[in-house]
């Protein structure tokens, strides 16, 4: 173009803009900033379909990790802080598009991570889920909130949805959470009134 702007076109990340139009479905004005493929749907959805399964497998995983303590505390927590951090993006970002928020609560939210909702709301969904239980921002991903509801109704202790969580802490982005949870437990463990000596 002669002004040096691109051409309008497209925006990039509103999947499908022209198939939307011809439904009628809503589609935001401008890109939104949570571009996802829909393979990571597809993923997502599995881990709530099967969050009875991953409940009892995390609990598993903490129990391992927090037998571990001595382990990272010898090595120091800030040390394997790196390679964790590593490990646990790979493997929660397959299953769950995690956004490393550093606070995980996807045991209160039926293994569907709140992170995901473009308005990163943790305490439930915002009042434009649409009928079809899809995203109001955006309309091709089904609300975060509404796959929270029935991930939570299939797990054990599924009632933690009912909790209210605490703001984000940004400064906790991009740390791990599952080292968080170890030493967090591991001083509850040891402070506890049966850890104490006579
Ligand atoms: S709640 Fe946070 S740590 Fe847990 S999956 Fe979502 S972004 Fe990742």
């Amino acid at each position: 173009m002669a002004d040096g702007k691109p051409a309008p076109g497209p925006m990039p990340g509103n999947a499908a803009p022209a198939k939307k139009a011809t439904t009628g479905a809503y589609t935001p004005g401008s890109v939104s900033p949570n571009r996802r493929a829909r393979r990571s749907y597809t993923i997502r959805l599995w881990s709530v379909r099967h969050s009875r399964f991953l409940e009892w497998f995390y609990g598993r995983f903490a129990n391992a990790f927090l037998l571990l303590h001595p382990l990272w505390n010898m090595l120091g927590y800030a040390r394997v802080e790196r390679p964790v951090t590593f490990v646990e993006r790979n493997v929660k970002g397959l299953l769950f598009d995690c956004r490393m928020c550093g606070q995980c609560v996807l045991s209160s939210t039926g293994m569907s991570c709140p992170m995901n909702c473009p308005k990163q709301l943790r305490n439930g969904p915002c009042g434009g889920v649409r009928a079809n239980g899809n995203c109001e921002v955006e309309p091709d991903m089904p609300c975060v909130w509404v796959q929270a509801w029935a991930g939570s109704r299939a797990m054990v202790h599924g009632d933690a949805i009912l909790n209210v969580q605490k703001p984000v802490n940004q400064s906790l982005r991009e740390t791990s959470s599952w080292l968080r949870v170890t030493a967090q437990a591991a001083a509850a463990r040891e402070t506890s009134p049966s850890e104490q000596k006579p």
